[in-house]
């Protein structure tokens, strides 16, 4: 008996004829699944902390108008959790995952999020483990830990109260794998908290941010909000 939702891609199928596809049923699939995911936006999601505030407030807000992602980038972001369940996967089985998906929260800077898990590495102890999936062609230039990840480890190392971490780094296309040991730095972590607050009171008085970055920065140009709100007038 199929279910309501693959009774929606059935009529969708239906609908499309002779000329429906199997790309066309996923892309179906991932996009009902965006739209309908759980994902609580009103929270400060520690994985932000390193993007651009302008950017973070507006999501939390969540008025303001974005484009919409692209399925083929839908795909890849559904990849990257296969990776990420693989090799969570192998820490489980070696018996040195104390906790996967730790759940991170703080009240009173309306934080709530995971980390992929903590580690236990023998008279060495606890690790908050961050793993991230990467191009090839980014994975080549990985001589240390890219900052926004950096930052990222360093928040979920203060609301794990473990103060050791390691950022994995698998490359999508060969399986190659670097991983950096973190310490945890209190004056960043600092400066951090004060970014966190700022986003929150910019979100509590429904303002935002300035834009922080120049239009053709590597971050605007990935940016949902590009063309929408910081530059909506420009081609
Ligand atoms: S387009 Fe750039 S400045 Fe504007 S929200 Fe996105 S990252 Fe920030």
């Amino acid at each position: 008996m199929p279910t309501e939702l693959v009774r929606g891609y059935l009529e969708k199928v239906e609908g499309y004829g002779e000329d429906y596809s199997l790309a066309d049923l996923i892309n179906n699939k991932l996009r009902q699944e965006e739209i309908f995911s759980e994902r609580d936006m009103t929270v400060f999601h520690p994985s932000s902390v390193g993007y651009c505030a302008r950017k973070v407030a507006a999501d939390m807000i969540g008025t303001y108008p974005k484009e919409q992602i692209e399925e083929r980038i839908l795909r890849v972001f559904q990849n990257g959790h296969s990776s990420h369940e693989r090799i969570q996967n192998w820490f489980n089985e070696m018996g040195i995952m104390v906790e996967e998906e730790k759940r991170l929260t703080d009240d009173e800077l309306n934080i709530k999020g995971n980390c992929d898990g903590v580690l236990e590495l023998g008279d060495d102890g606890l690790f908050v483990l961050e793993i991230k999936t990467i191009s090839a062609k980014g994975y080549r230039y990985i001589k240390e830990p890219k900052p926004k990840h950096y930052a990222q480890i360093q928040l979920y190392m203060h609301l794990a109260e473990i103060h050791k971490g390691i950022l994995f780094y698998e490359c999508k296309d060969d399986q190659r794998i670097k991983e950096f040991k973190v310490e945890y730095d209190e004056e960043f972590v600092e400066e951090l908290i004060e970014k966190i607050k700022y986003i929150n009171e910019c979100v509590a008085n429904r303002e935002l941010p300035e834009r922080q970055y120049e239009k053709n920065s590597f971050d605007c140009r990935y940016c949902e909000y590009r063309e929408t709100i910081c530059w909506p007038d420009e081609d």
